[in-house]
């Protein structure tokens, strides 16, 4: 289970009592993010995987590469391999070919003075040669065919398409580092150096419900003033994205003693635990009072836009404990504070040693209205022009609860703390949602 023994991990209030300096009614974004970030632990449970199965795992080990890559210096191209020695400055050079090297077929022999050797592309270079010319520079005029090569003058440099033994990766190198989320090209590295098997830590536990007595989920009739439980499936999606085992509590009513319950069940079978809805100041009355019992919750309001209230903090029930997100129930704020505060928590639970996502700044296409002092995660459509260059627009209409438009969004616009209103033409900060790997 998690290490957040008393000895290892500050208590919330510790983190958090650097606060008193802010307006308690508005936790400005980065701070909330950094006392979230002290208070985790990564999980340390580490299993062996075969490659394929490696794919969007962590590394919980440095791979330290057992060979030269490539093993042995080789031709980068199909051509003719030689000593750069015989080369004629100023001169078109003849070079007798007596042999063949195929890729994984060597030639067989020594090379002498004035020889070189048909070769292929990652064939082996023969002892004492050095450079390799394309055969598409090459001609065979006035020789007849196979039996002698002519390199034009000044048509390759000494050395030129021969990979040198070692030269992507030498033996004894870092390979792939410790909390690396692995990649197509990582399983590829893998098996080129020939590793089977790699340690990753086992997979994050994540438990999640949904609250609200007015909560219908799919398949049951939708009764008037209810509405469908979709956080559910926001959640499901972007967990599995992380790579989370998931366990789907579904939908708990505003029960104290239902919440209790969920809550401990959840905190026995997880490493973590989020939820959705009753955190705003409505709700959050009687799930404070049962917080206060199961563990150390702080109810926070953060100075942002959407997403203002999310519970942060860990509970225990027999013994288990837990890092909980209670998120708010508007379905594109529960979004937003899970890609802002609860991903790179959970990244950071997994032993996952990933670098912040880019904000890259383009041209807003629209004025966009912005309060100072919170941070706002507008969701945009960022396009290119016939001219090439891409801009932004926010969707339309920004209340939380419009999941539709974070249907039609392809990024999130960053509006940071500061940030007052936006001109037309004026830089602003995205994240896209989809990336290439
Ligand atoms: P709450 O944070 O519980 O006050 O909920 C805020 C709004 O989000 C209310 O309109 C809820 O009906 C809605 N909501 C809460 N949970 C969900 C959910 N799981 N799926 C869809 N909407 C929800
Ligand atoms: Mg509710």
């Amino acid at each position: 289970m998690m290490k957040n023994n008393a000895t290892s991990t500050p208590s919330l209030s510790e983190l958090t009592g650097c606060m008193s300096d802010y307006d308690p009614q508005a936790v400005p974004v980065i701070q909330a993010q950094s006392i979230i970030r002290d208070y985790i632990t990564p999980i340390d449970s580490i299993e062996k995987v075969a490659i394929r199965s490696a794919l969007d795992r962590v590394l919980a080990a440095d791979i330290i590469s057992p060979i030269n890559v490539p093993a042995h210096d080789n031709s980068a191209m199909d051509g003719f391999a030689f000593n750069a020695r015989d080369l004629r400055p100023d001169a078109d050079t003849v070079l007798e070919v007596i042999g063949i090297a195929h890729a994984g077929r060597g030639y067989q022999g020594a090379v002498g003075p004035g020889q070189a050797i048909r070769i292929m592309t990652g064939a082996l270079m023969p002892d004492g040669l050095d450079t390799v010319i394309p055969q598409e520079f090459t001609s065979t005029a006035n020789q007849p065919p196979g039996t002698a090569v002519t390199i034009p003058a000044g048509a390759v440099s000494a050395g030129a398409n021969r990979r040198l033994a070692g030269e992507d990766l030498q033996a004894g190198a870092p390979a792939l580092r410790t909390g690396r989320i692995l990649r197509p090209a990582d399983l590829g590295l893998l098996a080129s150096l020939g590793i089977a098997e790699v340690p990753v830590q086992r997979r994050l536990r994540v438990a999640f419900f949904s609250t609200g007595d007015e909560l219908r989920s799919v398949g049951e009739a939708l009764d008037p003033g209810c509405v469908y439980d979709s956080n559910r499936y926001t959640l499901y999606g972007m967990l599995h994205r992380l790579g989370c085992d998931i366990i789907d509590m579904g939908v708990v009513g505003d029960d104290p003693l239902a919440l209790e319950a969920a809550f401990r069940n959840a905190c026995e079978n997880a490493d973590a635990i989020i939820t959705s809805g009753g955190v705003s100041v409505g709700d959050a009355d009687h799930t404070k009072q049962m917080m206060a019992q199961l563990g150390d919750v702080a109810f926070w309001k953060i100075g942002m836009r959407p997403g203002r209230p999310l519970a942060f903090g860990s509970i225990a029930s027999n013994g288990k404990r837990a890092v909980f997100f209670g998120l708010p129930g508007n379905p594109v704020a529960v979004m937003v504070s899970f890609y802002f505060f609860a991903r790179d928590a959970l990244l950071h639970m997994m032993g996952a040693q990933a670098a912040a996502l880019p904000l890259m700044r383009v041209s807003s296409a629209v004025n966009i209205r912005k309060k100072p002092g919170r941070t706002e995660y507008q969701r945009g459509i960022l396009t290119q022009a016939d001219n090439r260059q891409w801009s932004v627009r926010p969707t339309g209409a920004q209340g939380s609860g419009i999941l539709r438009s974070m249907v039609e969004a392809n990024c999130m616009i960053v509006l940071a703390h500061e940030q007052g209103d936006v001109a037309i033409g004026e830089q602003v900060e995205i994240i896209l949602f989809d990336g290439l790997v």
